[in-house]
């Protein structure tokens, strides 16, 4: 752990706080301050306490902790979502994959992280100025130059047939890109779609059933992590949950175009 590596300190609570290391910089707390070279010298791991006495734990950030913290224009596909995604796509290194919208680049780090040095993402948004968010969010944390960033409606595109491995959406309105998108999917491949509401499922649903599009409808799921309180004799769930998040739709191409 050095200077420019992100850190992340957590307090005994649980609570946790995400900065970059500087030559001379603090993390200031309301019990106390810690210099980022007390930090960068007792390392990842590490217990740390501030002078009057206020304890941490020093940490690299998680990919998770990363994208819950990191700054945002447009909402980021929650972290076990976009790991559930990755497993719906059914991904491994090398592959190719098609987004859509970059948004903050929370899917687009977990997608380049599933493909791997050697895959690619192919990660498209209408907005400049997300997508200047998304590239500085991989940049910032970990780019493998496997990301192309293309500022453009993914349901204008003209893209290759047959070219994907897998596609993600997390669009208000995916089945306005499925006409571009279908050819160039592989057959028995997946395109998985990130709703947060359940008239989006039903529409998105709908619309395959009202369009000759090759899809077999695999599931519709939500990931669900219900955290424990576990400190016995207390054992039961903890009272502040994260609630829903998104419905994960996952389709298989089959068939001709
Ligand atoms: N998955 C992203 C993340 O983890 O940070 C968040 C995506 S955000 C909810 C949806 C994004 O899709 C917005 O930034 C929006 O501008 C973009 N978008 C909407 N329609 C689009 C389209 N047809 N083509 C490309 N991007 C689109």
């Amino acid at each position: 752990m050095t200077y420019g590596d992100w850190a992340l300190l957590q307090d005994r609570r649980g609570r946790s706080y995400l900065f970059r290391l500087q030559e001379g910089g603090s993390f200031n707390y309301h019990r106390g301050s810690l210099s980022h070279q007390a930090i960068v010298q007792a390392g990842p791991g590490a217990r740390i306490a501030t002078p009057q006495g206020e304890p941490f734990t020093i940490h690299r950030p998680t990919l998770e902790d990363y994208v819950l913290h990191m700054p945002r224009e447009a909402t980021p596909t929650y972290p076990k979502d976009a790991a559930t995604i990755c497993f719906l796509l059914d991904l491994t290194p090398g592959m190719q994959v098609l987004e859509a919208g970059s948004g903050s680049g929370g899917l687009t780090l977990y997608l380049a992280r599933a493909v791997g040095p050697t895959g690619q993402v192919w990660s498209y948004e209408t907005r400049p100025k997300h997508q200047a968010r998304a590239r500085r969010n991989l940049s910032d944390f970990e780019d493998w130059g496997n990301v192309t960033w293309l500022e453009a409606d993914l349901s204008q595109a003209e893209l290759p047939p047959n070219a994907f491995d897998g596609v993600a959406l997390d669009l208000m309105e995916p089945w306005t890109v499925l006409a571009a998108v279908t050819p160039a999917l592989k057959p028995d491949r997946f395109l998985a779609c990130y709703l947060p509401n359940l008239t989006q499922v039903v529409a998105l649903l709908e619309y395959l059933r009202a369009h000759p599009l090759p899809y077999l409808h695999e599931r519709t799921l939500e990931v669900l992590h219900r955290e424990w309180d576990v400190r016995p004799p207390i054992a039961h769930p903890k009272f502040q949950q994260v609630g829903h998040t998104a419905f994960l739709v996952q389709l298989r191409r089959v068939g001709g175009v």
